[in-house]
């Protein structure tokens, strides 16, 4: 599960990112609101963690253009005042729960399960597929044809994104910041032994090949057949 948190207050912003990666999520970090609304449109995230008060684009402006694209990602609001208003304006623009600081984290924790559960529960994907190979996101397990692989948290997290993006050719540069969290730097092949490795796990011994390596552009998950 991926979470994108945007807070311009470096201190909450580093003690959320901290407490949730050790919870067990993937997540991104932001302090303004034009870059969140970016990330958001653009990095498939199931939850959404959102300050209102940023100092570029407010939380109000972010959660607006993303319901009005049709962005449906759930929307935890974060906001510092406790007015009647204030919720009703978040919930108005389409806010699936909000919290007022300041909070103890494990409310926080609890919330953002509680809406994920929410989440999973209507688009019933918690095991994403191609071909023969299953991805449990609930168990965090992944079979291909009935047998059980054992991944690191790094090639989970790199099978999540190519699964979920499954026929599209995804960049070096992007694998490396969705998954490593890092700008991408041509002298790193990091990726490419992720992917070697992940490689030898999900297709040594299959006739069918999933990933593909797409000459200087990057890696495609893909059940076609074709390489
Ligand atoms: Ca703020």
């Amino acid at each position: 599960m991926k979470l994108l948190i945007v807070e311009d207050e470096t201190k909450i912003g580093e003690y959320l990112r901290q407490g949730l990666a050790e919870a067990g999520f993937m997540v991104d970090l932001t302090r303004n609101g034009l870059d969140g609304q970016h990330l958001a449109m653009t990095g498939h995230y199931d939850l959404l963690i959102l300050d209102v008060m940023l100092p570029d684009v407010d939380g109000w402006r972010v959660l607006k253009s993303l319901r009005e694209t049709g962005h449906q990602v759930p929307v935890l609001f974060l906001t510092a005042r406790d007015s009647v208003d204030d919720r009703v304006k978040g919930l108005e623009l389409g806010a699936d729960d909000y919290l007022v600081k300041p909070f103890a984290f494990a409310e926080l924790l609890a919330r953002v399960r509680s809406l994920l559960r929410r989440g999973t529960a209507s688009s019933t994907e918690t095991t994403l597929k191609i071909a023969d190979l299953e991805l449990d996101l609930a168990r965090r397990r992944l079979t291909r044809a009935g047998h059980r692989i054992h991944l690191t948290v790094k090639e989970f997290a790199l099978l999540e994104l190519l699964i979920r993006r499954q026929g599209e050719v995804l960049p070096r540069s992007l694998i490396a910041s969705q998954v490593w969290d890092m700008n991408f730097d041509s002298d790193t092949n990091v990726i490419d032994v992720a992917i070697r490795r992940l490689r030898a796990k999900i297709d040594d011994g299959f006739d069918l090949k999933l990933i593909h390596t797409v000459r200087g552009m990057g890696y495609m998950l893909d059940s076609s057949g074709e390489s």
